[in-house]
C-alpha cells in the first residue's frame, strides 16, 4: 500500500476497515470535531464519535410511515442502515443559536455580535440525499443577498466523508427526487462498504484536495475493476429497494393549481400540527428569534431558534394568524416543499429522505398525499380560506 498521496481527484482506492479508524483519528488530530452515526435511545443519531466502536456496528433500521425500529443485521456493517431522525442541519444550522448580546454601559449600551467559533466539523457517513440537502440549505443561507455568517464559517470548514447507501429505508424515495442513492459531488471522501466472506473493505473515492491531503499517510491501494464493479452493484441494489415513489412530473404546477383540493381537509383530519416533519426534514430552515434580558437589565441577547410552519405563532401577523387551520398549515408545508421552493430557490425542497414519513406520529406520507391529489385533481371545489 502506498504512503504518499500521488493520486488525483476522483481516484478510486481501497482501504481496509481499520483504516477508517485512522481517518477518524487524523481528523481529530487536525482539530475537527468528528460527528458520525451512533446508537442512542433506540435510534441511529449523529453525535461525536472517536472510535469505530461508536458506530452502529451490525445494526439496521426498519422504517415505515410512523414506524422506526432498530434490528440486528447478520453482518458487522458500519453503515448498514438508511437515515435516522437527525440530519446534518442540526450542526450546520443549530436548533438554538445566539445572534448577539447587548450590555449596558453607563447611560448607553454596546452590542456584541456573536463571534463564537467552534472547532471545524467533520461528518462521517453523509448520504447522497443528505449531501443534496446541504446544497439546498447552502442556497438558502448563502445564495441570496444576505449571507448567514455563522453558517458560512461552519460550512466552509466542514470535512465530509460520504457513504453510498447499501440499503434503502422503507420510506426512502431519493431516486424519485434524483438525489441518491449514489453520492456524486460535494464530498471530501466517499466510501462504499464492501462486505463478503472474509473481507470488510471500503472503496474510497477522493473528492477534494483536503481529502487527498488527509489520506496522505494512510494505507491504501488502487481499486481493481472487480472492486469498482462490486461497489456499483451495491448502489444499484439500493436503487432497486426504494420504499416509496413520488411522481415529480408537473408536480409544482399540479400542487399550485390545487390549493382548494378536498384532500387538504382530509389530511388535516389526521395531522396533529406537531411539526415533527419540519424538525426532522434536512432542508426545512425556518426560525424565530427571541429577545431576553437578565433580571438586573444589564445584558440582553437575541437567540435564533428553529421554528415550524405548523406552529400558530409562526404565521401570526398584526391582527391574527394567516394560517389558522391545520389544513392551511399542512398545505403550506407540502406545497412549499414540492412546489413554491422551485420558484424560490430553483429546485425542489425535498430530497426524498423519507424522514417526515417515518417520524410523523400518525404516519402521514408526503408521497401518498401528492399521489392523492394527482389521482383526482378536479376534486378541488371547497372553500380556500385559512
Ligand atoms: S404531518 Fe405528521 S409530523 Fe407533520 S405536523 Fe402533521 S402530524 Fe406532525
Ligand atoms: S420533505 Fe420529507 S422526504 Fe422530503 S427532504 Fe424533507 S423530510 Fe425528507
Amino acid at each position: 500500500m502506498g504512503q504518499v498521496a500521488t493520486e488525483a481527484l476522483g481516484a478510486k482506492l481501497v482501504i481496509e476497515r481499520d483504516v477508517l479508524q485512522r481517518i477518524i483519528g487524523a481528523l481529530a488530530s487536525r482539530g475537527y470535531r468528528v460527528i458520525g452515526p451512533t446508537v442512542r435511545d433506540g435510534a441511529i443519531v449523529y453525535d461525536r464519535v472517536a472510535a469505530l466502536d461508536d458506530l452502529p456496528i451490525g445494526w439496521t433500521d426498519r422504517q415505515d410511515a410512523g414506524q422506526y425500529r432498530l434490528e440486528r443485521r447478520g453482518d458487522p456493517a458500519l453503515f448498514g442502515y438508511a437515515v435516522g431522525p437527525h440530519s446534518w442541519k442540526r450542526f450546520l444550522h443549530p436548533p438554538v443559536e445566539r445572534l448577539w448580546q447587548a450590555r449596558r454601559e453607563g447611560d448607553g449600551f454596546s452590542v456584541v455580535e456573536n463571534r463564537e467559533v467552534t472547532e471545524p466539523l467533520a461528518f462521517i457517513g453523509v448520504r447522497a440525499c443528505e449531501l443534496r440537502a446541504i446544497v439546498i440549505q447552502d442556497r438558502v443561507f448563502l445564495g441570496g443577498q444576505y449571507l448567514d455568517r455563522a453558517y458560512k464559517i461552519r460550512r466552509d470548514r466542514a470535512f465530509i466523508v460520504a457513504v453510498n447507501c447499501s440499503q434503502a429505508g422503507g420510506t426512502c424515495f431519493c431516486v424519485s427526487m434524483d438525489a441518491g442513492p449514489k453520492v456524486e459531488f460535494g464530498f471530501d471522501l466517499a466510501l462504499t462498504e464492501l462486505i463478503d466472506e472474509g473481507r470488510h473493505l471500503f472503496l474510497m473515492e477522493v473528492g477534494s484536495a483536503a481529502g487527498l491531503d488527509l489520506i496522505e499517510d494512510l494505507p491504501r491501494r488502487t481499486a481493481t475493476q472487480d472492486e469498482i464493479a462490486a461497489a456499483e452493484r451495491v448502489v444499484d441494489q439500493t436503487r432497486g429497494q426504494m420504499g416509496r415513489y413520488l411522481d415529480t412530473d408537473g408536480l409544482k404546477e399540479l400542487l399550485q393549481s390545487n390549493a382548494n383540493h378536498a384532500r387538504w381537509d382530509e389530511v388535516a383530519g389526521r395531522c396533529l400540527t406537531c411539526g415533527n416533519c419540519t424538525n426532522v426534514c434536512p432542508t426545512c430552515f425556518c426560525t424565530t428569534v427571541e429577545d431576553t434580558t437578565d433580571l438586573s437589565g444589564s445584558t440582553a441577547e437575541r437567540v435564533r431558534r428553529w421554528d415550524s410552519c405548523f406552529t400558530l405563532d409562526f404565521s401570526y401577523i398584526h391582527g391574527g394568524n394567516v394560517r389558522a387551520s391545520a389544513r392551511s398549515r399542512y398545505r403550506q408545508w407540502m406545497t412549499h416543499k414540492l412546489a413554491h421552493w422551485v420558484d424560490q430557490f430553483g429546485s425542489s425542497g425535498c430530497v426524498g429522505c423519507g424522514r417526515c414519513i417515518t417520524w410523523c406520529p400518525v404516519g402521514i406520507d408526503i408521497t401518498e398525499e401528492a399521489a392523492a391529489i394527482r389521482g383526482a385533481p378536479s376534486l378541488g371545489a371547497v372553500d380556500g380560506g385559512t
